[in-house]
């Protein structure tokens, strides 16, 4: 095994510098858990139907030997679970992480039905992953073990079953990967996943996608906390996939990138990091930990940075009961999925701190999946402009759904959320006599 390559992972980056920064000790199972509970409770379902809703229709787990450079077979666990279809075909990320589990893989395939329907495009729920220290692998090592797990869960895949797409540590390259291996299986079928390379049916604007809605969720928050770009001073936690095109997109729209933490430690400059050449660096196979462009600092600084945006966008469980007090931002912009537990969520909130939840703030990914998926079964590719305008349009209809649902219930921005997320697939359900 030797150092792979992350920097365009989908999903967050494992951000993992000192204690401030460590995860807390409770599981994205409990926190996802919490959230839908809270909802449930308030919605007033049925006992039977919150533990339908609570529970996975289909879980795979397979097992992957695999024999790496080393010369040894080690033996991988690989998961895909399927939430509820009720809405349309499964659709979620896959993640390579020591941390997957089949718990872990649960809750994120539950989020992903909410976020589905939050923003109104027409999936049901699905992730999947495998237990595995992607960062260790080989770039050999990972396409055997990706076409191995595809060979496996084959038949649960599918343009009309279920559609993959890259989460943490997997990319375009990895869907590629898992595209020409099912398409030796069943035909070549681009729609089977998302997040592919654009050579091979992915589309414009996919890359960059969770960022971009992202960026448009503080466009509509930003009014409502007399906030315009040049007053606005953003710190990123991770610097994968989601920090880096959310940082680069902020920049662009004028706000100042005043402190970046990865994997590998944290920097701060109050005139600005420059995120396009912090990106650079990176690419060129440099470290955050020595970009020399900025002043370095602990995690604990890094959480405290004075600052009016915090965007973490990486693991869950990041932001927790010990170190949300460090916090100083007016908005938290979940780019991560869960990466905030409930005790921190209610330190924040009784600060007054807004939260944009994951189930909304990061939904910009599987929008664009959506629109490679419909642009892969019409056999028509979109301009990059098409793609942005249709994510902010539907970006902008989800924050004003979800943030009106909040005002009248007088509740969160993440409990009217899962309120409305679930309600909708609740509605899909019952209407086809589901429940
Ligand atoms: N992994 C991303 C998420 O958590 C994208 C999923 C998709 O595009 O299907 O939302």
């Amino acid at each position: 095994m030797a150092g792979t390559e992350e920097k365009t992972q989908e999903g967050a980056d494992s951000t993992k510098t000192g204690a401030a920064t460590k995860p807390a000790e409770l599981s994205n199972y409990d926190i996802v858990n919490h959230w839908f509970q809270v909802a449930a409770d308030r919605l007033d379902l049925a006992g039977d139907l919150a533990t339908v809703l609570r529970t996975s229709y289909r879980e795979v787990q397979v097992q992957l030997p695999i024999k790496l450079t080393d010369g040894q077979i080690h033996v991988f666990s690989g998961f895909r679970v399927q939430h509820n279809g009720a809405r349309g075909p499964y659709k979620g990320g896959i993640r390579y992480h020591p941390e997957v589990d089949l718990d872990e893989v649960r809750a994120l395939a539950s989020l992903m039905s909410w976020k589905t329907a939050i923003v109104g495009v027409p999936y049901g729920g699905a992730k999947g992953g495998i237990n595995v220290p992607a960062r260790e692998l080989e770039t050999h090592e990972l396409e055997k073990l990706t076409r191995s797990f595809m060979d496996k869960i084959d038949r649960v895949i599918g343009p009309t079953r279920d559609i993959p797409a890259p989460d943490v540590n997997t990319n375009a390259q990895t869907m590629a990967w898992m595209m020409d291996e099912y398409g030796k299986l069943h035909g070549h079928t681009p729609a089977c996943v998302t997040g592919k390379p654009i050579a091979l049916g992915g589309s414009y604007g996919r890359e960059a996608a969770t960022g971009r809605g992202v960026v448009y969720c503080y466009r509509e928050a930003a009014p409502q906390l007399g906030l315009t770009p040049p007053e606005t001073r953003v710190a990123v936690q991770g610097f994968g996939n989601v920090g880096s095109w959310a940082a680069r997109i902020m920049q662009h729209l004028g706000c100042t990138i005043v402190a970046v933490s990865d994997h590998t430690g944290s920097i701060h400059r109050e005139q600005g990091i420059d995120s396009e050449d912090l990106k650079r660096h990176l690419d060129e196979g440099g470290e955050l930990s020595d970009y020399d462009k900025a002043d370095h600092i602990s995690a604990e600084e890094f959480l405290g940075t004075d600052c009016e945006v915090f965007i973490p966008a990486a693991l869950g469980g990041m932001i927790h009961a010990d170190n949300a007090d460090l916090i100083k931002a007016k908005v938290v912009l979940e780019g991560a999925n869960s990466p905030t537990t409930p005790q921190a969520d209610q330190i924040l909130s009784d600060r007054g701190v807004l939260i944009i939840p994951d189930v909304l703030a990061n939904a910009g990914g599987v929008v664009v999946s959506y629109f490679e998926w419909v642009q892969n079964l019409q056999h028509f590719r979109w301009d990059e402009r098409e793609v942005n305008d249709k994510l902010g349009t539907i970006m902008r209809r989800a924050y004003r759904e979800v943030n009106a649902r909040a005002r009248q219930d007088e509740v969160s921005l993440r409990t009217a959320a899962f309120e409305l997320g679930i309600e909708r697939v609740v509605e899909a359900a019952r209407t086809r006599g589901y429940v």
